[in-house]
């Protein structure tokens, strides 16, 4: 009957589990990843956290979240502790708990799933897993798919360079440059030191670098658990990036030193397009992953802008900033007298003082409102922002996946790194692909202003522009029919399928 054929069918169907770090930043680039590998033909599971599974529950008002028949979701556990300290992601406390606790879950989620029907009549129809994508710093899920001997590929979700910057950690550990000597070297220019010895990066200073390097800590956490990450990588079947040859090749050859099964499949989103040309995807794109209930006013009032006049504003989803750089942003946004779009996260704002958000954020309002030009919301869609021809510039943390949504539109860039790769983000965009101008740290309005004029409507503006354009189209190359990343997509289905 049917049912014999659905259970020979799920046989032999490819199943891959898709796990990425539960963080927002990480979450979009796996599902897009999840949703082509399911246009290519695998059953997927992809594993949120309990904690976000619930958050998304409660910010869409539903009780289930919809997958499709042969797109799941499952949950694991992060290990972290309930409560109201989970406002903003800690990520030190994440990267502690999350190797106990959720190694666990995962491994009682992958013994499950190597043969669903057994665990569970209602799961008969799901074929038993075939192979794990993890994110790379969700390293010790490796230790599950060895195991099980499941054959297991590493996401890392930043860019190149920034994974260059973390193969490097060791090295500077080395060479002494980690842990910094005394807390007065993140101030006294130590950190303009220059990085000479990764050819790939020439020009980069130790600031550029990934921020963890900046402790005296010799045990600080991230910089220990980056090293773990990209090491245990090598022990994986195979390394994914989302980012493309012609954008990054020198530094992707550095990388294919250390991981020779290299596949730079980016950008993702535009694959995505590629591959979903010709199918009807309209049930997997209702599969979503926003953390923040997204507002979508935005787009109606873009409709009313002149092409390219408005500037976008957005940290992104970790970045936290004090009242006065929030109030220097702001005026400098009032001043230069464009019209911006400007996205302020619930708890982007946070002093140690702790005086309340609400109040604060009522002035910034009345210095916004009053000049009639500025539009602020909570969180937004951000690709159909970014690809809304009013928007002519955008101020940006520089997070990977919004630098790469940035580079798929086009759109020049002040830049604004706030830790992480952020900063090797920033330096390559300005220095190497001429599409960003850099905002100083201790940011004043003066400055803001300054730039952002530049950046709307200025010579070098427009030259970033120019530029932006032209990663744009190598980008549509990469991802077309024969294309860089086309290419090595289809080699990693091939080695997903066992082939
Ligand atoms: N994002 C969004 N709406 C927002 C802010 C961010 O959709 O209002 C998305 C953005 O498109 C990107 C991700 O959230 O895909 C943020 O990732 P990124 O690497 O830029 O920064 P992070 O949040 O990890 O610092």
């Amino acid at each position: 009957g049917s049912r014999e054929m659905m259970k020979m069918e799920a046989a032999i169907r490819p199943h891959v589990v898709c796990v990425p770090l539960p963080a927002q930043g990480h979450i979009n680039p796996m599902l897009k990843l999840a949703k082509l590998l399911h246009l290519s033909g695998f059953f997927v599971t992809f594993v949120h956290t309990q904690f976000n599974f619930d958050r998304l529950l409660k910010s869409r008002g539903l009780t289930s979240l919809k997958g499709l028949q042969d797109f799941r979701f499952e949950t694991i556990s992060d290990g972290l502790p309930d409560g109201n300290q989970r406002g903003i992601l800690d990520l030190p406390q994440l990267c502690t708990t999350i190797p106990v606790e959720g190694l666990c879950s995962f491994r009682q989620l992958i013994s499950r799933l190597v043969s669903p029907a057994k665990h569970d009549h209602h799961d008969a129809d799901v074929p038993p897993v075939t192979c794990i994508v993890s994110d790379g710093v969700m390293w010790f899920t490796l230790k599950v798919s060895q195991e099980f001997h499941i054959p297991q590929f590493m996401f890392f979700t930043p860019s190149a360079c920034g994974m260059l910057g973390y193969l490097n950690f060791e090295e500077l550990q080395k060479r002494g440059y980690f842990p910094l000597k005394d807390e007065k070297n993140l101030f006294d220019g130590y950190l303009d030191t220059e990085v000479d010895w990764i050819e790939a990066m020439k020009g980069a200073r130790l600031k550029d670098l990934p921020t963890f390097l900046r402790s005296t800590n010799p045990s600080d956490t991230m910089f220990n658990y980056n090293i773990v990450a990209v090491n245990t990588a090598m022990h994986a079947k195979g390394v994914i990036l989302n980012s493309f040859e012609d954008l990054e090749s020198d530094v992707l050859d550095a990388i294919r030193a250390k991981y020779p099964n290299l596949f730079p499949i980016g950008p993702l989103s535009m694959l995505y397009k590629q591959l979903s040309n010709s199918s009807n995807t309209t049930q997997l794109e209702s599969i979503e992953v926003n953390l923040w209930k997204e507002d979508n006013k935005c787009l109606e009032w873009l409709d009313k802008r002149e092409k390219g006049s408005v500037v976008y504003v957005n940290f992104g989803s970790f970045v936290i900033m004090t009242p006065k750089q929030l109030s220097e942003f702001a005026w400098g946004l009032v001043n230069c007298k464009f019209h911006f779009l400007w996205v302020i996260r619930p708890n982007l704002v946070h002093d140690n003082t702790n005086s309340g958000d609400e109040k604060l954020s009522d002035e910034y309002m009345n210095v916004i409102e009053s000049c009639e030009r500025g539009l602020v919301l909570g969180w937004c869609q951000q690709e159909k922002v970014l690809s809304h021809e009013s928007i002519g510039g955008f101020l940006t943390h520089c997070g990977w996946n919004s630098t790469l949504e940035s580079i798929c539109e086009g759109v020049p860039m002040a830049c604004w790194p706030f830790f992480a790769e952020q900063q090797t983000n920033s330096f390559y965009a300005c220095n190497k692909w001429g599409i960003g101008m850099e905002i100083e740290c201790d940011v004043k309005r003066e400055q803001v202003e300054e730039l952002v004029r530049e950046l709307m409507e200025g010579q070098k503006g427009k030259q970033m522009r120019d530029k932006a354009m032209g990663w744009k189209h190598k980008a549509e190359a990469a991802t077309s029919i024969g294309g860089s990343s086309y290419n090595n997509y289809n080699s990693l289905v091939l080695q997903l399928k066992g082939h």
